[in-house]
Formats: structure tokens, C-alpha cells, sequence
């Protein structure tokens, strides 16, 4: 059968689907909104069809829009990138039962994943290691909860099981202020996510972020392709990716990877995924899966030769993988710094007109943008409009390739936060490599503090 894929996001992510398409020969329709009709690479894609207006809602949030526009359009396979439906577990089932493919997993393992508290439930299943925690969904009786967060330990964190980017989570110190912040942490997740069910977890205080890349090919192939280090955040917005993830135990990785892949296996997982850990003292703590493509995925592309995105549309085709775990191997260090439009003193959306924009070659340097001089970046959507990827022989080697690369590239129109990467790679406890997912944010705020 012959295929063609409908690319239902837009940007850099959209552009890399496209390259990934083109490498493997396969068809593809660019969705675009209004708002994005005049990129050049919606213009430049073989095929291109409106779904909407600008606004997220009415064009890449839209299932039944973009459904009609793969029908339209003669797509088979629909590639959802990252953000807006990639994580919806019912764009996944309405693409299978209009007879297309979703590229990604069933959507029940999105849905198993999507639920915090069963994700954590699988995990716990497959031996995953998970932060000690509540077993289930909280109850409402205080006694009884005060009973589970006394046999976790203080602090601990309320979270919210349908809970995403950062939103419906409290830590709470002591006892006296745990039964006010389970209530407000429920009011908040029932009117955010529609869903109240809370569970409880021990608060790491100096943890960093450390995450796992696997691709199953749903033939029973499951392989992992190492970890990333992504504790360089802000707000719980990851500002710079790193991989491998430096110091931690290479045993370690592969021990808590041999059960990821066991809990793939375990829920049929087929596609790509990511297993993202809390690293404290020495261990690996599971917080979450993104059934999905991640941003920060050329890091590993990087470091292992494999085309993740080529591998997602593969798989999706039913095709085998055709790479076993002894055939991956990880090579240098490679480091990802996120170009965003935006202020660098508020760090605020900085939308408008490019005026100007050059880009350096150098060697080990992979820019992935849609961006060019005459571009505007609409004020509708995420800021990201750009990532800089270096690989060198070890991480000072990328280290150093990154700094030559953000001297080079010059923007000029919109505010980025270039500024904010180059003084961050000269940072003696980044340069060390191994700083904590608060270490950013303080940063931060001892900068702008009066
Ligand atoms: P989301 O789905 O909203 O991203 P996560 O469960 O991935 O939620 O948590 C988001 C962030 O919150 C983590 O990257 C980490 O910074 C912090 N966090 C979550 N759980 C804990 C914990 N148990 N201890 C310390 N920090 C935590």
C-alpha cells in the first residue's frame, strides 16, 4: 500500500516530519491554519490544506478538521509532532477508526499513560522504579491521609492525576497544611482537568531531570536509545537538553531501561516514548511517560545515528524496526539550546516580523527552525521557533560548538533569548555539568531580585 502522511502541527516540528517524509519517500499534506498559510515551508511542502483559523482551537486542536483534511487529501497516516493532540488519546482512536493511521501508540497506552496515577500503577507492575508514594487516588477522609503522607515522609507533593505542564501540583511541608492543600489541589484539578483524583508523592528536594528514549516496533522489538538530561528548566519549560546525562552510572541507565522496555512490552506499547525520571542520590524515579515525539529528540539522534522520526513513521507503516539493542551505539556528547521569540527581561512571547536572520556553519551544528528573514512569527502560538543541536567529542567539545553557534546566528525584528543560552554556557556550575531542575529558576530570580 502506498502511504501518504498528513503533518498535523506546525514549525520546526512540522518541517523535520517533512524531512523525515521526504527521506523515506513518502507522501505528505502540510496542515496549516491561517495564521501560518504564508510559511515558506507550508508553500514549499508538496501539498498544503487550511484546517482552520488561527486560533489552536479551531485548527491543530480541531480532530474532526483534521481528520477531514487527511479524507480530503488522500492522507493514510496522520503525524501529530509534539504539543496540541499528540497526547490525545481520543485523536489517536478517532484517526484508527476512520481506517488512518496515527503515528504513535494505541490509544489506550496514551490514555493508560495520560492518567498519572495508572501510569504510575503500570510502572509499579513492570518493577519501574517510582517515587515513594500514595498507591492509588487519594481519599477525602484526613485521617487516612494523613496516615499515607506520614508513611511517604515529609515533604511530600499533591499532584493531580490528570495534571500536565507543570499545573496541578503542591508540596506541602508538614502535616498541619496537608488537608488545605489536598482540597485545593482537588477544587484546582477538577476545574483544570476535569478530573479530582489526587495522589500523593515524597518531594525530592535537590532531584535532577533525566529521561529515557525507547521505540517499539510492535513486531516485539523494544530498544532504548539512551537518556538526555533536561534539568536546565524554567517553570518546568526545559530551556536546554543534554545527552547522555553526565555522571550518571551507565548500568544504572541500562538496568532502569531493561524495565522500561519490559513495561512497554507490558501495555503494547508501539512507537517512540519517553520515560522521564527524577535523579537524586544516585537513583532513577519515574514521574512520567509522553507517549510521543519529544523536542528535544535530535540530542539522541545525535549521539546514536538513529532518525527518530523516520523510525516513528516506519513503525506506523507496520514496518520492523530492524535494530537491535546491540546494534546501538552512543557516540560524543550533544547539546540542544531552545530558541524562543521572547523578551529576554520578562520573558514574555516576542512575536513580529523577522528582519534579519544568518545562521553559521560549523561543524556538529544542526539548526532546526521553518524560520528566515520576511518571517512572522504569529502571536497565536508557542514561542519556540528554533533549536540549535551540537555534537562533539564530549560535552566541553559540544559546549564549545554551541558557543560558536549562538555567536553566530544573528536575529534581528523579534526579541530571542540567544542572549540568555550564550551567558548560560558560560556558567561555571553548567559548564560542570549536572546541576539540579531548580537551578535555572534560582538563577533567575537572584538576577532580577531588587
Ligand atoms: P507535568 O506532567 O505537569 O510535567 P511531572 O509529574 O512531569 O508533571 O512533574 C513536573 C515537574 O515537577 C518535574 O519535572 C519536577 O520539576 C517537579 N516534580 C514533580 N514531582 C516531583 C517530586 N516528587 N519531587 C520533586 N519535584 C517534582
Amino acid at each position: 500500500m502506498t502511504h501518504k502522511v498528513l503533518i498535523a502541527n506546525r514549525g520546526e516540528i512540522a518541517l523535520r516530519i517533512q524531512r523525515a517524509c521526504r527521506s523515506l519517500n513518502l507522501p505528505f499534506v502540510q496542515a496549516c491554519s491561517e495564521a501560518d498559510l504564508p510559511a515558506r515551508y507550508v508553500q514549499m511542502a508538496d501539498e498544503h490544506i487550511c484546517i482552520g483559523p488561527a486560533r489552536a482551537a479551531q485548527s491543530y486542536l480541531d480532530r474532526a478538521a483534521l481528520i477531514a483534511a487527511a479524507h480530503a487529501t488522500g492522507a493514510t497516516m496522520v503525524h501529530p509532532g509534539y504539543g496540541f493532540l499528540s497526547e490525545q488519546a481520543q485523536f489517536a482512536q478517532d484517526v484508527a477508526e476512520e481506517g488512518l493511521i496515527f503515528v504513535g501508540p494505541p490509544a489506550d497506552a496514551i490514555r493508560r499513560m495520560g492518567d498519572k496515577i495508572s501510569a504510575r500503577q503500570c510502572m509499579i507492575a513492570s518493577d519501574v522504579p517510582c517515587i515513594p508514594g500514595s498507591e492509588g487516588a487519594l481519599p477525602d477522609d484526613p485521617d487516612a491521609l494523613r496516615a499515607i503522607a506520614a508513611r511517604i515522609g515529609y515533604p511530600v507533593i499533591v499532584k493531580a492525576s490528570a495534571g500536565g505542564g507543570g499545573r496541578g501540583m503542591r508540596v506541602v511541608e508538614t502535616e498541619s497544611a496537608l488537608t488545605e492543600a489536598v482540597a485545593l489541589t482537588r477544587e484546582e484539578a477538577r476545574n483544570a482537568f476535569g478530573n479530582s483524583e489526587l495522589y500523593l508523592e515524597r518531594y525530592l528536594i535537590t532531584p535532577r531531570h533525566v529521561e529515557l528514549q525507547v521505540l517499539c516496533d510492535g513486531h516485539g522489538t523494544c530498544i532504548h536509545l539512551g537518556d538526555r538530561d533536561c534539568s536546565l528548566q524554567r517553570r518546568h519549560q526545559k530551556v536546554i537538553e543534554e545527552a547522555p546525562a553526565p555522571g550518571v552510572d551507565r548500568d544504572l541507565i541500562d538496568r532502569v531501561a531493561a524495565r522500561c522496555l519490559q513495561a512497554c512490552r507490558d501495555m503494547s506499547y508501539r512507537g517512540a516514548g519517553t520515560f522521564e525520571f527524577l535523579y537524586e542520590d544516585g537513583a532513577l524515579y519515574f514521574i512520567e511517560m509522553n507517549t510521543r515525539l519529544q523536542v528535544e529528540h535530535p540530542v539522541t539522534e545525535a549521539i546514536t545515528g538513529v532518525d527518530i522520526v523516520a523510525a516513528q513513521l516506519r513503525i506506523a507503516m507496520g514496518e520492523p524496526l530492524g535494530l537491535t539493542q546491540e546494534d546501538i551505539t552512543f557516540s560524543g556528547h550533544a547539546i540542544e539550546c531552545r530558541i524562543n521569540a521572547e523578551d529576554p527581561k520578562t520573558l514574555t512571547p516576542s512575536p513580529g516580523t523577522i528582519s534579519h536572520w544568518s545562521a553559521p556553519e560549523i561543524d556538529g551544528l544542526r539548526l532546526e527552525t521553518h524560520v528566515y528573514a520576511g518571517y512572522t512569527v504569529p502571536p497565536q502560538y508557542d514561542s519556540l521557533i528554533g533549536k540549535a543541536i551540537t555534537h562533539g567529542a564530549d560535552r566541553s567539545d559540544a559546549i564549545t560548538r554551541m558557543a560558536l553557534a549562538l555567536d553566530g546566528i544573528k536575529v534581528a525584528g523579534i526579541a530571542t533569548n540567544i542572549a540568555l543560552h550564550q551567558r548560560l554556557l558560560r556558567d561555571p556550575v553548567i559548564a560542570r555539568g549536572g546541576m539540579g531542575i531548580s537551578y535555572l529558576g534560582t538563577l533567575l530570580a537572584e538576577e532580577t531580585a531588587p
